[in-house]
């Protein structure tokens, strides 16, 4: 449903995305995850036609965005960072005006406003004005906007941001609840809000993909080692002794035989690269190594190296 191929955007000097490629299926909601400046508002905003992208190419539903914006743009709600959201409008007069800049029939609007308003929970308050709501109903009344015109795909930039804890579980249940008839991407810099409502995943840093996959393919694996599976040649018990011996490793599993070879997964602590000590350690014995694989990390993890990356390179 949208495919998005080598998409790089310069401001000036500034490389704000950096060859960027990921699909996302009918019926997906997509997490875009990564910390701030990463790139998520940059890519949501050239996804939905508010700004020009540098190379690459982008398309919804066949169309390319920069060739036929206007049937890209039909596609899809957008829910800004920032929504211009008019104070000195009630909440149905608001949306009627969305209505005439999605030019959405008069005599559809009744019906469809209806629709919305009881989906979005926000029918007690259609009369107050916008700019005495809480930050919790303005938020809802951004994501009504973006439903104006029935589109297919919604791109949600931070939907829970500053809102309080209620306020955000609220905001989750209506974006599973659209989840039936809808594709969804949300952005957000927080790693919970992926697990809670997304399906699959890209994780976005400094304007590069740092990992994507289905949400299960990242929870597969779990705590906060590196492991490895490893295929020694040699018969279980003196190749587990080499390994179980070598400094760093912190817990070895025998797998299965695979013909001469001893397949075992290898646990090390945090932050140590065992497979040099491995080497050493198996060769020193006369023992091949046949095969040496790194097993999935969570997405936790990958999560956590991305900020702490950051968070020391910002100390230095
Ligand atoms: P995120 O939404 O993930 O926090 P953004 O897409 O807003 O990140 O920003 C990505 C990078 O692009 C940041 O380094 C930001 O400073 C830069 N940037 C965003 N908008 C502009 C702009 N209009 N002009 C120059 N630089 C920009
Ligand atoms: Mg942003």
């Amino acid at each position: 449903m949208i495919e998005i191929t080598n998409l790089t955007k310069r401001y000036g000097q500034i490389k704000a995305l950096n060859d960027v490629s990921f699909n996302v299926k009918k019926g997906e909601i997509l997490g875009f995850l990564g910390p701030n400046g990463a790139g998520k508002s940059t890519t949501m905003n050239i996804l939905t036609g508010y700004i020009p992208y540098t190379e690459g190419s982008v398309k919804v539903g066949g169309f390319e965005i920069m060739e036929n914006p206007e049937a890209v743009k039909k596609q899809i709600g957008y829910l800004p960072e920032l929504p211009p959201l008019y104070q000195d409008m009630t909440v149905l007069e608001y949306l009627n005006f969305i209505c005439d800049l999605k030019s959405v029939p008069h005599r559809a609007r009744k019906a469809q406003l209806d629709d919305i308003l009881y989906m979005v929970k926000i029918g007690d308050i259609r009369k107050r004005l916008v700019r005495n709501l809480s930050k919790g109903y303005k938020q809802r009344v951004g994501v009504a906007q973006a439903l104006v015109g029935n589109p297919p795909i919604l791109i949600l930039d931070e939907p829970t941001v500053g809102l309080d804890p209620s306020q955000i579980i609220e905001i989750r249940k209506l974006i599973s609840a659209l989840r039936h008839d809808h594709t969804i991407i949300l952005s957000t810099h927080i790693l919970s809000e992926v697990t809670a409502v997304c399906s699959s995943v890209v994780v976005i840093n400094h304007g590069k993909i740092a990992a994507s996959g289905s949400v299960s393919d990242f929870s597969a694996t779990e705590g906060t080692v590196r492991k490895f599976t490893i295929h020694v040649v040699g018969d279980k018990s003196s190749v587990q002794k080499v390994i179980s011996q070598t400094p760093g490793v912190r817990k070895t599993d025998f797998i299965r035989m695979d013909k001469d070879a001893s397949v075992f997964m290898v646990e090390s602590g945090h932050d140590v690269d065992v497979r040099r000590p491995l080497f050493n350690e198996l060769s020193h014995n006369s023992m091949a190594i046949l095969e040496l694989r790194p097993m999935g990390r969570t997405l936790e993890e990958i999560f956590i190296d991305i900020v702490n990356k950051d968070k020391n390179s910002a100390d230095q």
